[in-house]
C-alpha cells in the first residue's frame, strides 16, 4: 500500500478510511475485485466499524462467487449498520445462490420490514419462495414488485412462470406478453409464450393438438430458453501434466486410474479395469482441482465437459434434472470424455433447507452416475468439492464417487515447480532464486503462487511501459 499512498492526489488524506474506500470503489466498478478488496482492507484497518467497506467487500466476494465469505462480510456490515435494507437483500441473494432459501427469505423479510417499498426485495423473495414451491406466496411477492415498479420486466416473467407451473396458462400468457412488450428480445419469454399457447390450444382443440404439443416439447421447444447446452464449451484442453507443478503421486494415480483405461479401453477391460467411473477430488480452494481435471482431459486426449453444480440448478420443476441429463448425454456423445462437476456439495450444502425439490435432483444425479457405471461408457466423472463432508453419503457408494482423492496445498517442492511453470516465457532474471521463493511462500495455495508470478511480472512491465525500455535481466 505504501506505493499507493505515494500516489495520493491533492486533497486525499492518507489516514482517512474514505480515501481507500473511494479507490476501492473505482476498482469495484472496473470488476477488478482483488484490487478493490485490497483498498477496502486498508479502509477497514483505519476504521474497523466501516459498514460500507464491509458491504462493498462483500459485493466483491459475491462477484467472485465466494458466497460464504460474502455472507460473512454482509453480516459484518449489518452489525455496524443494522437498518440498511440493501445489505439484507444482498446477503439474501448470496444465501439464495447457496440454495439456502429459508435463510434468504428471512433476509428479504427483514429488508421489506425496513423498507416496505423495496421492489427488489419482494422480487427476490418471490424467487426464493418459488424454489421452495411456495407458489401462492411467490405470486404475492411478484404482484407487489409489479405494484411498486410497473416496468420490472423479470417480475412479469417470473410471475408468468409461476402461473405456468400452476397450470394457469391464460394468466401466464398475459405475463409473458407483457414481458415481451417491455423487452422484445427476452428469449425466455418468447419460448414460454409459445409453450403456453400450445397448452391453451391443447385444452381447446383436443387430442390432435395435444400430440403436436408433445412433439414440440420432445423437440425442445419447451425448454429452449432455459435448457443448458454444454456443447459450446466442449474442448480438449491444451493443459498437460507437464503444466501441473508437483502432485507427482496424484498424477501417477490418475494415469493408472483414468488415462490408460481411457486410451486403450479394450486392453483395460480385458484386465478387468473400467474405462470410466468417477472420482471425487477434494481439498481447499485454489489448490488445483479444476486444473488437474483439465490436465487429465488434455493428457488423455479427451473432451472436457464441465459445469458447476449450482449452475445446473433451476427453480422450475424438472429443469434442473433436465440440465443434469443433458450434461451427461453431452459427455456420452463425445467420448472419450471427462465430465468435470464442480461444487458437488452444492446440493447438500444447506441440509435444513433441503426438500422434495432437492431430493429429486440428487436422485437424477445418482441415476446418471449409476447409468454410466453400468454402461462402461468411456466417460469419467471427476467431481470436485471444498467441503466433502457436506456431500450426501449416497454419492460415496460403490460405482459413484467411490475414489476420493485429496488435492491439498502444494509443498515446497511443488511450489518451486509452480513458480517456474508460471514464470515460463517471462524475462526472468538469473538472480531469481526459485528455491528461496518456494521456502518463503509456505502456506500459499497454487493459485496464490500463480498470482505472485503475475504480480511480480507487472512491476517491470509497468516500468517498461513508462520508460519505454526493458529492464536488463
Ligand atoms: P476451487 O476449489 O476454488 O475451484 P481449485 O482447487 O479448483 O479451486 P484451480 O482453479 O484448479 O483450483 O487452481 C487455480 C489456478 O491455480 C489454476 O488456474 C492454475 O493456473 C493454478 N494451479 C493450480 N494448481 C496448479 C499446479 N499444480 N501447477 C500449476 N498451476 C496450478
Amino acid at each position: 500500500m505504501n506505493e499507493d499512498v505515494e500516489e495520493l492526489k491533492d486533497g486525499e488524506n492518507p489516514v482517512d478510511c474514505r480515501t481507500y474506500y473511494r479507490r476501492g470503489n473505482v476498482f469495484l466498478e472496473k470488476n477488478d475485485f482483488d484490487k478493490a478488496i485490497e483498498y477496502y482492507n486498508t479502509a477497514l484497518v483505519l476504521n474497523p466499524g466501516f459498514a460500507e467497506a464491509y458491504y462493498n467487500r462483500g459485493l466483491c466476494y459475491y462477484q467472485m462467487r465466494e458466497f460464504d465469505v460474502a455472507i460473512k462480510e454482509f453480516g459484518k456490515a449489518i452489525e455496524f449498520s443494522p437498518l440498511d435494507s440493501k445489505i439484507y437483500v444482498n446477503r439474501g441473494i448470496a444465501y439464495y445462490r447457496k440454495l439456502c432459501f429459508v435463510k434468504a427469505i428471512a433476509d428479504f423479510d427483514e429488508a421489506v420490514s425496513l423498507n416496505p417499498s423495496y421492489s427488489k426485495a419482494y422480487y427476490n423473495r418471490g424467487l426464493a419462495r418459488g424454489c421452495l414451491q411456495e407458489y401462492k406466496e411467490a405470486l404475492k411477492d411478484f404482484d407487489k414488485t409489479i405494484e411498486l415498479d410497473s416496468n420490472y420486466v423479470e417480475a412479469y416473467f417470473m410471475r408468468g412462470s409461476v402461473f405456468e407451473a400452476l397450470g394457469e396458462y391464460e394468466k401466464a400468457l398475459k405475463d409473458f406478453e407483457k414481458t415481451l412488450e417491455l423487452n422484445s428480445s427476452h428469449s425466455g419469454a418468447e419460448a414460454k409464450r409459445k409453450l403456453v399457447k400450445l397448452e391453451l390450444n391443447k385444452k381447446t382443440r383436443g387430442a390432435s393438438e395435444s400430440k403436436n404439443a408433445e412433439k414440440l416439447e420432445r423437440e425442445g421447444v419447451f425448454f429452449q430458453s432455459e435448457k443448458k447446452s454444454f456443447t459450446e464449451a466442449l474442448e480438449t484442453p491444451a493443459t498437460r501434466f507437464s503444466d501441473v507443478g508437483g502432485m507427482s503421486e496424484l498424477k501417477e494415480a490418475l494415469r493408472e486410474l483414468i488415462i490408460f483405461p481411457l486410451q486403450d479401453a479394450e486392453l483395460a477391460e480385458s484386465y478387468g479395469k473400467k474405462a470410466g467411473g468417477s472420482v471425487l477430488l477434494y481439498g481447499p480452494p485454489g489448490c488445483g482441482k479444476t486444473f488437474i481435471a483439465q490436465a487429465v482431459a488434455g493428457e488423455a486426449n479427451a473432451k472436457l465437459v464441465s459445469a458447476k453444480l449450482s449452475d445446473l440448478l433451476d427453480m422450475y420443476v424438472g429443469n434442473s434434472e433436465k440440465n443434469i441429463h443433458t450434461l451427461f448425454e453431452t459427455a456420452k456423445q463425445n467420448t472419450p470424455a471427462i465430465l468435470f462437476l464442480d461444487e458437488v456439495e452444492a446440493l447438500t450444502g444447506c441440509k435444513t433447507d433441503s426438500g422434495r425439490w432437492e431430493r429429486s435432483i440428487i436422485n437424477q444425479l445418482l441415476e446418471e452416475l449409476d447409468e454410466l457405471d453400468k454402461t462402461h461408457s468411456r466417460v469419467l466423472v471427476i467431481g470436485a468439492s471444498n467441503a466433502p463432508w457436506l456431500i450426501d453419503p449416497a454419492f460415496k457408494r460403490s460405482g459413484r464417487f467411490d475414489e476420493l482423492v485429496y488435492v491439498g496445498p502444494p509443498d515446497e517442492c511443488a511450489r518451486e515447480e509452480i513458480l517456474k511453470i508460471h514464470s515460463r516465457g517471462m524475462p526472468v532474471s538469473e538472480n531469481v532464486d526459485f528455491a528461496l521463493l518456494a521456502r518463503e511462500t509456505n502456506g500459499f495455495s497454487c493459485a496464490d503462487v500463480k498470482t505472485l508470478c503475475k504480480q511480480a511480472a507487472s512491476i517491470p512491465w509497468r516500468e517498461a511501459l513508462q520508460n519505454k525500455t526493458k529492464r536488463k535481466r
